[in-house]
């Protein structure tokens, strides 16, 4: 605490060494309120007022301190120097004493350090926070704030159905034209990105005249607005709505705007075919793109420029570019990668401590009643802590059961009761969706079934219970030589499944022969019984079948069925069958 105190006043006595000036309270009051009001549009005098405050620190009562670390801390995040501010803001958030107004406003500021340092996971931490945040706030400007770094994070996370639904309800709530222009500058990117641009019917010129004050917001709409002619071939369009802002563009000095419209124009050039025109432009976006970390833009110029010299029979430079767009679009797609794991961790934590608040919420009724009673006559103590006790075991107990009921639905709802994987209607969820990323990923997926052999023998020869104890032994096996995130379902009766993304065939193979073994050699005599344990495998990727979770299934199953045909206990791989040639002979085959 001492520490934290003491590295905000050398924050603020470094930074400034002027002479101390004499301040009334509510000069000081109005003058914090002044520099907050001219931070985004004048930076120069915003500096000059917070040098002029900070010589005024000493006077300031604790809650004027805060608010002034915090718009120092804003100064920070504006110059690039997010470690500073970061360590600014963490203070006032871990602080005690401070409002919850000024807490919020530096979550807001943190949340837009950690988007511009791609740190997800904390920045999605710090947005639940915000969310739970939020209705607690008066000030309908800091309420907004809040909206739109919601909406700004969740849009750069590619989570644009959150960024829109938030986008929404700052456009519904929105006083000022800055307010309103940034809300639709959202709402247009978060549709164009979920393809919707066309269902919702946006409409671009009244989106750019809501922002005919904030030119970076109005270009990166007509950016949109380009991509989506582009989309929709025509690329006449895209280029015309561009070419004329091109001198405003330049004058924002905003990279990513200016590295994403040359991207636009270039595409746009290149489908009607000036590919000198093209080549200028992609080679600007890169080399503006160079200051910044990777976008699709980017990626895009390069792809572009590759492109254009392979055409030009520059084959020296193809390779070039080739190579270089390869590692960004590698790079780019580990990016999108992270984002989307780490939104879904966030996700499993939310469900996680939704659980845990259910269960606390239960147990601080029973404090509640507890501090109630606890002022009520001294007689009564010992009949009162008796019934105390009471409640709360009671409450606790109901608390418990009903955080124990809720998982059990869940798992009811997703495992198979005897062998503890998953059923078949949540691995049909999961799966869809492991195909869904493994698609955009473009990775390899591959898909095991077995199937036990002659189970119903085991069944007839020694009892239905030792068929179950067969089963359940089978899967502890394949789990116990399994991955973590392998997809492992019970299909129903004796058949099973085992999803393995980002797993290519060999792979796939080399498992399914370990499960094949490792079932064989399963020792029966804890069962009382003596007898051998034996499956038959198949196999198949999404390079045979294809992302299409019913053909993968057909596929692996036919191989299985082949394992039965060739004598059970083996594995076989499916073979994409040879396109048919018309012939006489074939026409005998077909029964
Ligand atoms: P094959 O090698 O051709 O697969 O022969 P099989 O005997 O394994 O195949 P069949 O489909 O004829 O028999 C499957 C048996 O599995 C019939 C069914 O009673 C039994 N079964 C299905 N579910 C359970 C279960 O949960 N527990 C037990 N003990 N048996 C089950
Ligand atoms: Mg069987
Ligand atoms: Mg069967």
């Amino acid at each position: 605490m001492v520490k934290s105190l003491s590295h905000s006043l050398f924050v603020l006595l470094t930074f400034f060494s002027t002479s101390v000036l004499s301040l009334t309270n509510s000069e000081i009051d109005q003058q914090l309120e002044h520099a907050n009001k001219i931070r985004s549009n004048n930076f120069s005098l915003f500096e000059a007022s917070i040098a002029k405050l900070a010589n005024a620190s000493v006077q300031m009562t604790n809650e004027q301190k805060d608010y002034l670390n915090y718009l120092v801390a804003y100064k920070y995040t504006f110059a690039g120097e997010t470690k500073k501010a970061s360590s600014i803001l963490l203070e006032i958030l871990n602080s005690p004493d401070s409002a919850l107004s000024i807490k919020f406003r530096a979550r807001v500021t943190l949340i837009n350090i950690f988007a511009i340092q791609q740190n997800w996971s904390m920045g999605l931490s710090h947005l639940s926070q915000l969310l739970n945040e939020i209705n607690h706030i008066s000030d309908a400007e800091v309420y907004l704030n809040g909206l739109t770094i919601t909406s700004v994070f969740y849009n750069q996370l590619g989570q644009y159905e959150r960024g829109q639904k938030y986008a929404e309800q700052l456009k519904e709530q929105a006083s000022k034209s800055r307010e309103l222009c940034i809300s639709k500058q959202l709402i247009i990117e978060a549709s164009l990105r979920l393809n919707q641009l066309r269902k919702n019917k946006l409409n671009f010129s009244d989106a750019i005249d809501a922002c005919n004050q904030e030119p970076i917001m109005a270009n990166f709409i007509r950016s949109y607005a380009a991509s989506f002619y582009i989309d929709n071939n025509e690329p006449q369009k895209a280029s015309d709505t561009l070419s004329p802002y091109l001198d405003e563009i330049e004058g924002t000095r905003y990279p990513r705007l200016i590295a994403e419209v040359y991207s636009t124009l270039a595409i746009a050039h290149w489908n009607f075919h000036d590919l000198k025109q093209a080549e200028i432009f992609a080679e600007k976006s890169i080399q503006v793109g160079e200051s910044i970390q990777t976008t699709q833009a980017v990626v895009d110029a390069y792809k572009l420029m590759y492109q254009i010299s392979l055409r030009n029979n520059n084959f020296q430079s193809s390779l070039k570019y080739h190579t270089k767009f390869a590692e960004l679009d590698k790079a780019h797609l580990e990016g999108e990668k992270a984002k989307h794991l780490a939104f879904q961790l966030a996700e499993h934590q939310t469900f996680e401590q939704e659980s845990q608040i259910k269960l606390l919420n239960e147990q601080n009724n029973a404090l509640a009643a507890e501090q109630a009673l606890a002022k009520t006559e001294a007689a009564n103590k010992k009949l009162i802590i008796l019934s105390l006790a009471l409640i709360i075991l009671v409450l606790s107990v109901l608390g418990f059961r009903f955080y124990r009921a809720h998982k059990r639905v869940k798992e009811l709802a997703e495992y198979d009761p005897l062998t503890g994987i998953f059923n078949r209607g949540h691995f049909t969820h999961v799966t869809e969706s492991a195909l869904k990323y493994c698609k955009n990923a473009q990775q390899d997926l591959s898909l095991i079934m077995f199937d036990l052999d002659h189970f119903k023998k085991i069944n007839d020869s020694f009892g239905h219970g030792c068929g179950d104890w067969a089963l359940k032994e089978t899967i502890k096996v394949c789990k116990s030589i399994g991955r973590q995130n392998d997809i492992f379902a019970r299909l129903g009766g004796e058949e099973f499944c085992l999803v393995l993304p980002s797993c290519n065939i060999d792979a796939a193979m080399l498992r399914a022969e370990d499960c094949r073994a490792a079932i064989e050699a399963i020792i029966t005599e804890e069962s009382t019984h003596d007898f051998t344990i034996t499956a038959s495998f198949g196999v198949t990727d999404v390079k045979r079948s294809g992302f299409n979770l019913d053909k993968l299934l057909a596929d692996a199953d036919m191989a299985a069925y082949e394992s039965k045909n060739a004598g059970r206990n083996r594995v076989t791989v499916h073979q994409v069958p040879e396109p048919k040639k018309p012939s006489l002979d074939n026409a005998w085959s077909i029964d």
